[in-house]
């Protein structure tokens, strides 16, 4: 068993890079990629330990990306260079974005009666990118909310009183940024997206042209008719097809580590594919 997307206390995942590693272990995955939001902060540690305990770990990081539609778009990349200082300085960049949209969620919270602590939710991210699920741990540990879910429901979600949108790159920027970087660039969970069938197949053609090469079909919330419908388009434009599961630990504490493939597809191929960073042939 393998996993492409998980995240750690680098950003919004309750693991250390370490504990997560430890984990794929216990679980006998032989791979996993971090794909942190906005950070490759936990990628030395991850790949130290993954030495350590014979887990194969793929340097990567998730981004997401404004564009013209409702839903939200995330492009994961894969095989960064984390060390790469265009890659830092721009990770960088964002994070300094977070920090501040964080301290404006923190005031809103405040403006509707809900004094949460703006030094907690600062610390409970620590070096990592801080988040809204940190906003939601805060409001959890202070007894506002019952769970972090509650807590989006209520405050932190779309539409919800303290909402606010994050400063995110084109996904024509983002996309560049992951290959300049060494990565290949994979668009995340596209139900995320809300696109018809022929609206997702234009999207994939426009993020192609951008310089996407693949697609993560598997992923822990999409159902088998989207699962199906994502290997046809994976086939029909030559993308290499991923999956993960998206784990955060007890931040998500309904998804498991380890990608659900189905048996669709061979792991060995896909880490291949990936490492090779060439579209399938159509
Ligand atoms: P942000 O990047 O700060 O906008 O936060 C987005 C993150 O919040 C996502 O990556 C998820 O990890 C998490 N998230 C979004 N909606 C929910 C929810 N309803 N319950 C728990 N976590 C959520
Ligand atoms: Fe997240
Ligand atoms: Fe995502
Ligand atoms: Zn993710």
């Amino acid at each position: 068993m393998i996993d492409l997307h998980t995240h750690s206390t680098a950003s919004d995942g309750t693991l250390t890079p370490e504990e997560l590693v430890d984990l794929a272990a216990e679980k006998g995955l032989r791979a996993i990629a971090l794909t942190d939001h906005d950070t490759v902060g936990g990628i030395s540690a991850a790949l130290e330990r993954g030495n350590q305990r014979r887990v194969l770990v793929i340097p990567g990081v998730e981004l997401g990306a404004c564009w013209n539609g409702d839903g939200e778009m995330h492009i994961l990349g894969y095989h960064v260079d984390h060390q790469h200082p265009f890659l830092l300085d721009r990770l960088s960049w964002l994070r300094a974005r977070r920090r501040e949209r964080a301290e404006k969620i923190v005031s809103r919270l405040h403006e509707i009666g809900v004094p949460v602590s703006g030094d907690r939710v600062l610390q409970l991210a620590g070096s990592g990118s801080v988040g809204r699920p940190h906003v939601a741990r805060a409001l959890l540990e202070a007894g506002y909310v019952q769970s972090v879910s509650e807590a989006f429901d209520r405050y932190l979600k779309a539409g919800a009183p303290a909402f606010l949108e994050k400063f995110q790159f084109t996904s024509a920027e983002a996309i560049e940024l992951i290959t300049i970087s060494g990565g290949v660039a994979v668009l995340a969970h596209p139900a995320t997206l809300r696109l018809s069938p022929d609206g997702l197949g234009a999207c994939l053609e426009q993020l192609i042209n951008e310089g996407l090469r693949g697609i993560e079909v598997y992923w822990s919330k999409h159902d088998k008719s989207e699962i199906s419908y994502y290997e046809q388009l994976a086939t029909r434009y030559a993308l290499i097809i991923t999956g993960g599961s998206d784990f955060h630990g007890s931040n998500k504490p309904t998804l498991e580590l380890g990608a659900k493939l189905n048996g669709h597809v061979d792991e060995a191929y896909m880490l291949r594919a990936l490492q090779g960073g060439t579209r399938r042939p159509a």
